[in-house]
């Protein structure tokens, strides 16, 4: 991509009324930009993080026989009321069209999805299955003041999963886990999972996957010697107490909550009627887990543990570009032609095998570089007159490794080991 098509604009100093760090370093990246407060809209950058993002979900979630579908977002009120959270989900965006038909704006998808399987007919041979979607939800949230990690309007990956026998769940659940750790480790944010509530309509325990970080909302009790953790808000336990798993003093941290799976039970398909035909021939209703996790929030969070002084330090899976290529103005104008060509020639045939953003803008290396360190691609290669006078470039991950200067023609070589193709 031609940076000077690409849309990108970034700014020397985040706006003033952005406090937390991931909204500053996104702001100033170019990657997003706030329409109100909790709302944002995810700029071109912005948009090719997040689609990354969805892919290592969607890779993890198909591994795991997840099937992908889309429900909407306009749900009428009726569905919120079998299961009385019309009223109690204090989040819950109401609307009313123009012939006083009351709605809400999806904050979740339990009533959908199960008005949707209900409708089916199911039987234990049909069980599992597993469903999710990557889809917009709404949340009246009250402080929204955390940059994309907590959006009045956000994306999150929501999956459901069907089952026969509660045995079947649990191994599900397991399995979601194990799932869970490896969409958090490629996406580069490293999480401990902790106990917690079952949430708004469940008393079981659930487990949120949390990335400690000062940045963070939640409040976790945390083992520094096991990793054994459990919300603040849940605990029974405080900092300085004994770990009950190894019995190490415990801690406390800030954490940002980037993924929730929960029990249901058939505490959904019972009251909404969902139910499948047993082996026995008897009705019985579904059991039932859900697994939330939020992308745009995995995306700031992402933001908030990658960063240094001159900007975002992507993790390489969901960078917006591998590659940053930049050519270095001449005063002299032979040079000037040859630089530009051989950037040229190398932007075309790095294109075979990665994604780069190539600085063709008419720029100072100052201003090129500013903005190199702000987006964040793990790799830049610099083109000048000194390196070009020995047929090479200069190659220097974002990560703070110290730069190479590498042959030109042995530039894909050098690669691989960096960006770990
Ligand atoms: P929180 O406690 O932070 O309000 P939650 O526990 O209500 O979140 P869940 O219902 O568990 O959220 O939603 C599943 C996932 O969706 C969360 O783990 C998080 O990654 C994401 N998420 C929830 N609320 C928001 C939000 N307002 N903005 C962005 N992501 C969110
Ligand atoms: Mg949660």
């Amino acid at each position: 991509m031609l940076q000077s098509r690409a849309f990108i604009q970034t700014k020397k100093e985040a706006p003033k009324d952005e406090q937390s760090v991931n909204a500053k370093l996104l702001l100033r990246g170019g990657y997003i930009e706030k329409l109100a407060s909790g709302v944002y809209t995810f700029l071109p950058l912005g948009f090719l993080v997040l689609k990354r993002i969805e892919r290592v979900i969607r890779e993890e979630m198909d591994a795991v026989g997840g099937v992908e579908l889309l429900m909407p977002a306009l749900q009428p009120k009726e569905l919120w009321e079998e299961t009385g959270r019309w009223a109690s989900m204090d989040v819950l965006y109401k609307i009313k069209d123009a012939q006083g038909r009351e709605f809400a704006l999806g904050a979740t998808h339990e009533e959908v999805i199960t008005g949707i399987v209900r409708n089916r007919t199911v039987s234990y041979k049909d069980l599992p299955f597993y469903l999710y979607q990557m889809q917009t939800k709404f949340r009246d949230e009250l402080r929204a003041k955390s940059g994309i990690l907590r959006g009045r309007e956000f994306i999150m990956k929501d999956l459901y999963s069907f089952h026969a026998t509660e045995e079947d769940r649990k191994a599900y659940y397991e399995k979601v886990k194990e799932a869970y750790l490896k969409i958090f480790k490629r996406c580069g944010v490293s999480v401990l999972v902790a106990e917690a509530s079952g949430g708004s309509f469940s008393k079981e325990i659930s487990h949120e996957f949390q990335v400690r970080t000062p940045g963070g909302e939640d409040i976790i009790i945390v083992c520094s010697r096991c990793d054994w953790a459990k919300n603040s808000e849940i605990a029974g336990k405080r900092a300085g107490e004994q770990c009950p798993s190894c019995g190490n003093a415990l801690g406390e941290e800030r954490s940002i909550e980037v993924g929730n799976i929960f029990t249901l039970g058939t505490k959904f398909s019972s009251v909404m009627k969902a139910f499948f035909t047993d082996k026995d021939g008897t009705e019985k209703p579904m059991i039932m887990g859900c697994y939330g996790m939020g992308l745009s929030r995995l995306m700031g969070a992402a933001a908030e543990v990658n960063y240094d002084e001159r900007g975002i330090v992507w993790p390489r899976e969901i960078a917006p570009y591998d590659l940053h290529l930049i050519p270095m103005q001449s005063k002299d104008a032979a040079m000037q032609k040859r630089i530009a060509q051989a950037s040229e020639q190398l932007y075309q045939k790095l294109q075979e095998r990665y994604t780069v953003l190539y600085d063709d803008r008419d720029a100072s290396a100052g201003a090129k570089f500013a903005d190199a360190d702000l987006i964040g691609a793990p790799v830049r290669i610099v083109i000048s007159e000194k390196t070009l006078a020995a047929e090479s470039a200069e190659v220097k991950p974002r990560n703070g490794a110290t730069a190479k200067i590498v042959k030109i023609k042995d530039i894909e070589k050098e690669l691989c080991p960096v960006i770990q193709l």
